[in-house]
């Protein structure tokens, strides 16, 4: 079965009820009666940028109308729930266009390690500081970490070995980079993992060495990870579904009613479908499988299914390079100032061969799986246009709807490649705030930063672009989201690149209606229209008239999914 008649098959599966009622149209009889209305309110349905409403009952976890006050105070019954808006927002439940919500569960057990806002950690000493206190209360075992940053530390480098040996050598300690792409680990680590003396780096990564030029110096970038992953103790089932429970509520909290598992690998799709199967999963959760590390019984994870309790599997990721504030970006030009050890010509790398790439990409293709790339370099993003291009040639069908996870530094040719191909953007649009002060003064140069997640030019194109926290690489906030793409705000308050703002109604789109339609699911969502699934955020005030620097502001005060609260007052 080709591609397109897979996806043919999945929209119709997907396909709505026949609308019961649209806005403005007589009643007929029987009147169907709503479990829910909410009235009073600014109803922003995200059809058209000029479209509102003030009222939108529910029935049976479906909208079944979006109206006037009037209109919608017809369907109210006995038992209906009324909710007063009092002139509050309501909008389309926000769907996280690319995010890890099973790493933001485990990530709850792990050593804390990120900078402000997020957390407090500052210095080697501050990181040396919150290690040892999380060791008093974790007496045996691997010592995991999360979130440091090079770039926000005072020293603007990783932690060396012995600097972690200092805190406790003999426990192996490990911990994440805040990009997720790097880690740092003690002597004890690297040796539990046959790393302390590498004699050559593992395919699409690397072990930083010592002035030797031998022994590890701590730091491991991207592929040469997967070999500590593997030693890594996993906690019991029960405690992961309970940490999988406060992720969900962590993601409904900042008005998120989809999230995505964005590189499921195999212990994490068993975890997922457990949570499924014991009823655990109250958001839609869209897992993409890791097809870089794929397992046993890959082949047969039923891609393209509707829902069933909430889990779905909507295609495959593959990751093609690194991270931009890690360095291992793949770039056509050099970094603007390199990492220790690197010369000036340094300009990243690429985690797959062309030829690698390519089978991927035409793997998923032929069994009619979506394909979602991690590419963020420019050189990567260029590898991942070719491929689609010849893929499509080889095959006589154009490949559908590809997804260029990040996409942070796309050139305008690339992005006008991106159109002419069915390549759609999702970009790391929080990336100005986080890092980008570091992009202009170290990692990119001014005017490559000043370009970054060029949203203003993706639209400009004609594409659907969508953005993301990439949580937990940072939190999954999508309000400080919108506020970034609007405003381009840096740490210290400059900001990068003004002519790739885009107005809110834009930065709405992108964690609504475009983010629905990358991951097929617009037949039932990112919009607020009758029929549709009842995934709602409600705010305090509206994203559309508030001055766009006040929209960090803005506050969600209750989500609901499926026509039922899962986050604020019932
Ligand atoms: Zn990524
Ligand atoms: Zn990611």
């Amino acid at each position: 079965m080709n591609g397109k008649t897979k996806w043919m098959a999945i929209r119709s599966t997907a396909a709505l009820p026949l609308a019961l009622l649209a806005c403005g149209t007589t009643l007929a009889a029987p009147r169907p009666v709503a479990d829910m209305v909410l009235l009073h309110g600014t109803v922003i349905p995200m059809t058209a940028p000029d479209a509102k409403a003030s009222a939108l009952a529910v029935k049976d976890g479906k909208i079944l109308a979006v109206g006037s006050d009037a209109e919608v105070e017809k369907l109210k019954g006995k038992a209906t729930q009324v909710v007063d808006l009092a002139g509050r927002t309501l909008l389309p439940g926000f769907i996280d266009a690319h995010g890890h919500i099973t790493m933001l569960a485990q990530q709850a057990d792990l050593a804390a390690l990120s900078p402000p806002p997020v957390g407090g950690v500052s210095s080697i000493a501050g990181l040396q500081e919150t290690l040892r206190a999380y060791i008093m209360v974790h007496p045996q075992g691997w010592i995991i970490g999360s979130g440091y940053d090079d770039a926000e530390l005072a020293e603007k480098r990783h932690p060396t070995r012995q600097e972690l040996d200092a805190v406790l050598a003999d426990r192996p300690i490990l911990i994440m980079h805040a990009s997720g792409h790097l880690a740092a680990a003690n002597t004890k680590a690297l040796e539990l993992a046959g790393l302390l003396h590498p004699d050559k780096d593992p395919p699409g990564g690397v072990i930083r060495r010592e002035a030797d030029g031998k022994t590890a110096s701590g730091v491991i970038e991207e592929g040469a990870l997967f070999k500590l992953y593997g030693l890594m103790p996993q906690p019991t089932l029960d405690h992961q579904l309970e940490q999988l429970t406060k992720a969900q509520h962590v993601y409904a909290s900042y008005g998120l009613t989809t999230a995505q598992d964005g590189a499921t690998m195999h212990a994490a799709w068993d975890l997922l479908q457990a949570a499924a199967r014991r009823k655990a999963l109250f958001l839609d959760v869209h897992a993409l499988p890791l097809l870089n590390q794929p397992w046993e019984g890959f082949d047969a994870i039923p891609f393209n299914a509707p829902y069933v309790d909430h889990l779905r599997a909507a295609g495959v990721k593959i990751i093609a390079d690194g991270s931009p504030q890690g360095r291992t970006a793949w770039l056509s030009h050099p970094y603007h100032v390199p990492p220790e050890g690197k010369g000036a010509d340094y300009a990243g790398y690429p985690q797959l061969k062309e030829e690698v790439l390519r089978a991927m990409l035409a793997k998923a293709d032929e069994h009619g799986w979506q394909a979602y790339i991690h590419v963020n370099g420019d050189a990567a993003i260029q590898q991942l246009i070719d491929a689609v291009r010849v893929v499509g040639q080889q095959s006589g069908r154009p490949m559908q709807r590809t997804i260029a996870i990040h996409s942070q530094t796309a050139t305008l040719d690339e992005l006008k490649a991106m159109k002419t191909l069915d390549i759609e953007p999702t970009f790391f649009a929080s990336h100005t705030y986080y890092w980008g002060d570091w992009h202009r003064e170290v990692t990119l140069g001014p005017s490559r930063a000043d370009r970054i997640s060029p949203q203003r030019d993706a639209f400009d194109v004609g594409l659907k672009p969508s953005i993301h926290n990439d949580s937990p690489i940072v939190p999954p906030d999508m309000i400080r989201l919108i506020w970034s793409a609007a405003t381009r705000r840096t740490r210290s308050n400059d900001i990068l690149g003004p002519e790739q703002r885009v107005t809110p109604y834009e930065a709405l789109m992108e964690v609504t209606r475009n983010a629905a339609y990358e991951i097929h699911e617009e037949a039932a969502k990112g919009t607020l229209e009758p029929g549709k699934v009842a995934d709602l955020v409600i705010l305090d005030s509206n994203p559309l008239t508030v001055p766009p620097e006040d929209l960090l502001k803005v506050k969600v005060m209750g989500t609901i999914k499926d026509g039922h609260y899962i986050f604020g007052p019932p």
